[in-house]
């Protein structure tokens, strides 16, 4: 496995724009870039130089079982007027659905890359079936996940992005016919991989991930589960997070599509929303820049969370939970939950002002005993 170069010690900005950029768009991209990054304002320069000086990192994007989602959410993570920055980041030598090459040549582009021993960064998109030899998805006469355990092998470093390259997604859902996974569960022992799982994975965070290596020359601080701590640390639900959060502080929640709640932007808990066990970083990072789904006034469907298809369906219903010991995971199985004062006021609120308020929100509190969470509104979904 490739070792990661030391950071470059830069600190200069002495910025030659890119061509066509003009200095104001170029600076808000790098502003925005940091802020995803959950960085200070003040490394801006930092991650400016990088952009504008840094040889371009090569990227092999590999799609194997998917919708490809995840590349149009990267395609679309800035403003178009900037969306050509991200070809000075990075140079993309290989993407089936975007290069124009077809069939063998474009095969033979990949094979050039493999061949060349250039450093490289590896992105996959999809899940990997293994059932059957992997012959569920095969692109030019091999099976995806030889090429997966080929590529990543000579790899810097491996992306997997969005959540059937991060776990399997929809396709290893039950029964999971084609024995799919994650770029983990394909290549045994991998290292240097980053998970940004999500369905879509959020294109800032695939951008923001990318500029970090680019700029510091090592992967981003990552969490148990490979997710960079810079987008999956935080839970969506909480004070200062989900806007709809004061309203259910207020005990005020969404009772059946199309209501005065649903109107006025209330809590959408008994719609069926997983914010409560979600950590993602959108309510920060919104689509197009424009909105989120709870914004758009859709439950969260905890689209980050491991194994999320299978553990948060039925979408859109409410449902009972139950929280165990202090040590516990959540109810998802996403990462283990202790109580924060943002549980406290949720349960406070929940058990002052309605009884149909005690929901989901409640179950990511921990408590020391083994508690049933009783269900009063049940959403049927639409
Ligand atoms: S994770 Fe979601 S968006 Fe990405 S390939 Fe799978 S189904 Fe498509
Ligand atoms: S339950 Fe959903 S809509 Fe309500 S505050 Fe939490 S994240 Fe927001």
């Amino acid at each position: 496995m490739p070792t990661i170069p030391p950071a470059e010690n830069s600190r200069t900005v002495d910025l030659p724009l890119p061509h066509g950029v003009s200095r104001r768009a170029f600076l808000g991209f790098c502003s925005a870039v940091t802020a995803a990054l959950a960085l200070p304002e003040a490394m801006t320069p930092r991650i400016a130089h990088a952009v504008a000086s840094a040889p371009r990192l090569p990227v092999v994007w590999l799609a194997t079982q998917d919708c490809t989602a995840d590349t149009e959410s990267f395609l679309r993570s800035v403003d178009p007027g900037v969306g050509s920055l991200l070809f000075d980041v990075i140079s993309l030598d290989y993407h089936e659905t975007l290069m124009a090459a077809a069939g063998a040549r474009a095969e033979s582009s990949l094979d050039d890359v493999l061949a060349s021993g250039q450093d490289f960064v590896c992105v996959v998109e999809g899940s990997i079936p293994l059932a059957d030899g992997g012959v569920h998805c095969t692109i030019g006469g091999r099976t995806a996940v030889s090429i997966v355990q080929e590529v990543t092998a000579k790899a810097l470093f491996t992306m997997a992005v969005g959540s059937c390259a991060t776990d399997g997604g929809i396709a290893a859902a039950r029964p999971n016919p084609t024995g799919a996974t994650g770029v983990a569960g394909a290549v045994p022992g991998i290292t240097n991989l980053v998970n940004l799982p999500g369905c879509p994975a959020n294109g800032v965070n695939i951008t923001a991930a990318l500029v970090y290596y680019l700029t510091f020359r090592e992967l981003p601080p990552l969490d148990a589960a490979g997710r960079p701590l810079f987008a999956y640390e935080q839970r969506i639900h909480g004070s200062g997070r989900c806007e709809r959060y004061p309203f259910l502080q207020a005990g005020q929640t969404v009772e059946a599509w199309g209501d005065e709640g649903h109107r006025n932007g209330w809590c959408l808990v008994h719609m069926g929303c997983r914010g409560p066990s979600t950590y993602a970083n959108c309510y920060q990072r919104n689509w197009n820049e424009t909105t989120w789904p709870i914004g758009a006034g859709a439950p969260c469907i905890g689209c980050t969370s491991p194994r999320f298809w299978d553990v948060n369906s039925p979408f859109y219903v409410y449902r009972q939970r139950t929280t165990t010991s202090a040590t516990s995971t959540s109810p998802s199985g996403d990462q283990p939950t202790t109580t924060s004062a943002d549980d406290a006021t949720t349960t406070t609120a929940a058990t002052t002002t309605a009884a149909t308020t005690t929901t989901a929100a409640t179950a990511a509190t921990t408590t020391a005993t083994t508690t049933t969470v009783p269900p009063t509104v049940t959403s049927t979904g639409s």
